[in-house]
């Protein structure tokens, strides 16, 4: 049997093994200690506790997401409120509110005060209208307005989605995340996070489940160079080492952006990746005691947050997890005064949500930069991303940066990768 080699064990590089399997042997290569990239856990000494690099929240409108959780037997892994609510709390106003969608494509819920975003009339879903006839190069704020329903829903919704902010987003993506999403209705806006880590939910089943079909997953294994001859690659160099690649044997690269550019560009110098991107924080803060949450916040296991520096809380028995997207503009804070200015954030929102006293001063934190979270989501970043097809016969392309449509998502690295197991496939036929 030929064997395909995957190049990178992020979320795109394992879906793209995953779907290979059985047409061919497969191998991945993983240059970290562990695969998962840029969605993985690990063992906080410090903390004491198992923390993810970043709060990844998913909805159940990303079937691609779905579907591998199914083939790696993991869909227990995710957690979520079961139905389509959306806690929310302004810290500038003090206000709080819960958006309910309803299930179905007909938005009931923007008819009804208690179900809506406060302030909005149901008119202001002529944002949406705007969305939808957006032009390739628009940026999301040319399609929003001053009402209700951009600033405190659809504005805050597209800095998580995109990780970018609105006045240079590209409006065409937060179409397609739109259309996928809240146009389907509630029913495709279930929201889920893992219910353990996202090691356990998505990387540690996947590993298993390629052990299990004799699949190879080679971890501290950079690969460096390629070599190539007549249009093809037939060799990956590993360090000192060269893998041989036999003639039926095909690559999928599936590193980040910068990468898949320093290995191709010397063979391919038109290629174009995504070159700027948008850091996310996120603040991870141990809680003394364990504590439990009323209400829907409660319910949900998480809130959204408008108004301050902090856009999602995460509410553990034993932390507290704080997202903050779109974040270069943060990254010259000293880290002291950022954790400060987001526990006075977390401990407004979070006090009336739980009878424990939560401590005056932001208690033992760590704090995650990921400064290349996502490519920068703009009209001009989108045009530079490539397809999953390349120039070199028995080479493919995946990645949240290849051109997926979507932003830079769990569900884009998915579809990309089992892209890739199909172009490879469809080659290995004709
Ligand atoms: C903090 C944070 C929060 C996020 N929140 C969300 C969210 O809420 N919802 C959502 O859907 N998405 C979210 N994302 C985005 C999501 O994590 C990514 O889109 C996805 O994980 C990208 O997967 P990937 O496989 O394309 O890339 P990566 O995860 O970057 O995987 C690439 C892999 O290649 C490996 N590699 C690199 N060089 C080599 C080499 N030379 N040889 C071999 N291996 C190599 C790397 O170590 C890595 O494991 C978030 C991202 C971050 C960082």
């Amino acid at each position: 049997m030929p064997m395909i080699h995957v190049i990178g064990g992020g979320l795109a590089g394992l879906s793209a093994a995953v779907e290979s399997l059985g047409n061919a042997n497969v191998r991945v290569y993983e240059s970290a200690k562990s695969c998962g990239g840029r969605a993985r856990s690990f063992y906080d000494k410090a903390l004491d506790r198992r923390i993810d690099n970043g709060n990844h929240l998913v909805l159940s409108a990303n079937r691609a997401t779905f579907r591998f959780l199914g083939l790696i037997g993991a869909c227990d892994g995710l957690t979520g409120p079961g139905a389509p609510i959306f806690p929310w709390h302004d810290v500038a106003t003090g206000e709080s509110w819960v958006l309910r969608l309803n299930e179905g494509r007909f938005p009931f819920w923007a008819f009804c005060p208690s179900r809506r975003v406060p302030g909005m009339r149901w008119r202001d879903l002529v944002v949406m209208l705007r969305l939808l006839r957006c032009q390739p190069d628009d940026v999301v704020a040319s399609c929003f307005g001053n009402d209700a329903l951009s600033r405190r829903l659809l504005a805050p919704f597209a800095v998580s989605a995109l990780n970018t902010p609105i006045n240079a987003a590209a409006a065409s993506l937060l179409k397609k995340v739109v259309q996928e999403c809240l146009l389907q209705g509630g029913r495709a806006c279930r929201p889920f996070y893992p219910k353990l880590g996202l090691s356990e939910t998505f990387v540690t089943p996947a590993e298993a489940h390629l052990a299990l079909m004799r699949a190879e997953v080679r971890t501290g294994c950079r690969v460096t160079g390629l070599q190539i001859q007549e249009g093809r690659v037939c060799g990956l160099e590993v360090g000192a080492e060269v893998v041989e690649i036999a003639p039926d044997d095909q690559i999928v690269i599936a590193t980040p952006a910068p990468v898949a550019a320093s290995l191709l560009q010397p063979f391919w110098p038109e290629l174009t990746v995504p070159d700027a991107f948008q850091s996310i924080i996120n603040v991870h803060f141990a809680l003394p005691t364990r504590t439990t949450y009323l209400g829907e916040a409660g319910r949900a296991g998480f809130t959204g947050v408008n108004g301050g520096m902090t856009e999602w809380i995460y509410l553990k028995p034993d932390l507290l997890s704080v997202t903050v997207s779109a974040a270069n503009c943060y990254l010259t804070m000293a880290q002291e005064a950022l954790t400060q200015q987001i526990w006075q954030e977390v401990r407004q929102v979070v006090q009336p949500l739980t009878a424990t006293k939560l401590p005056q001063d932001a208690p033992q934190a760590r704090v995650i930069i990921e400064k290349r979270a996502t490519f920068a989501a703009s009209v001009a970043q989108d045009k530079r991303r490539p397809s999953t097809v390349t120039p070199l016969s028995n080479l493919v392309l995946a990645g949240d940066w290849t051109q997926t449509g979507l932003p830079s998502t769990i569900e884009g690295a998915i579809r990309s990768g089992v892209e890739a197991a199909r172009v490879l496939n469809q080659r290995r036929m004709f």
